[in-house]
């Protein structure tokens, strides 16, 4: 495997997921992954994890068997404005903020709402990543976002999943929206959404979206877990030391 580093991940805290968070760190250390984020739902999904779960995540270790564990969300995306439904000094708290469209949350409209309601999340500071934007449920003006998105130094996500389970039709949006965030100098991370731990740290397909934007590997932050430790530190995310010990681990855009 070349990428070791996966950013989107459910346990049965959301329960149409089904691996516990033990079983994730099983297989981490069996894939060889180095760092991996886990990212429940957040409270407004009709089957998330209570307000609680995400505040507690602070009792979880950072580092099991030389697997590093981001403690995170992913929000949803609530309204034209941009809110999440996590907030004020928990989002700090946390080390890495997902957020994007969900239907049970916020009901597909149109283009310009979308468009909208997900510059104004990326504007507002609170979201590190935007995930699957190019669902294709939820049509935005790519362009704006990948352009808002770099200005703002918020990454928007290649979703493995959306070419296997979820969001068919997703592959022409995201190859545009690979090529737009690498005309705009953002920054590109694939996610697993990985639902069953299997899945984890598989980027099969979308590694075929990032290949054939031709996207620089050097604004991927799944290259190293020490690209996107710098990435969410440059964000604002403190006590992200103890994950210093995975640093020595290996560079996929140097192989
Ligand atoms: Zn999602
Ligand atoms: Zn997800």
């Amino acid at each position: 495997m070349k990428y070791l580093v996966d950013t989107h991940t459910h346990t049965i805290a959301s329960t149409h997921a089904y691996s516990t968070l033990q079983e994730y760190i099983a297989m981490a250390k069996h894939k060889g992954v180095k760092l991996f984020a886990t990212t429940d739902h957040g409270p407004d999904m009709a089957d998330a994890p209570h307000f609680w779960h995400f505040v507690n995540l602070r009792v979880l270790p950072r580092v099991v068997d030389g697997v590093g564990i981001l403690r995170g969300i992913e929000a949803n995306i609530k309204n034209v404005v941009g809110e999440i439904d996590y907030f004020g000094d928990y989002l700090q708290e946390l080390d890495i903020v997902l957020a994007g469209f969900h239907e049970p949350v916020f009901a597909p409209s149109d283009k310009e709402t979308h468009t909208a309601a997900m510059i104004n999340c990326i504007n507002s500071g609170h979201v590190d990543i935007i995930t699957h934007p190019g669902n294709p449920a939820y049509p935005i003006d790519i362009t704006a976002v990948a352009k808002a998105a770099a200005e703002n130094n918020v990454a928007l996500e290649i979703n493995n999943s959306s070419f296997l389970v979820s969001r068919k039709g997703s592959e022409h949006n995201c190859i545009a929206i690979a090529k737009a965030v690498k005309e705009a100098g953002g920054l590109l991370v694939m996610g697993s959404d990985s639902h069953v731990a299997y899945s984890l740290a598989d980027f099969t397909l979308a590694e075929q979206i990032v290949a054939e934007a031709e996207f620089p590997l050097d604004r991927l932050l799944n290259r190293s877990p020490e690209a996107l430790l710098a990435f969410l530190s440059s964000r604002g995310h403190g006590s992200l030391d103890e994950y210093s010990v995975l640093l020595e681990s290996f560079d996929a855009s140097s192989n």
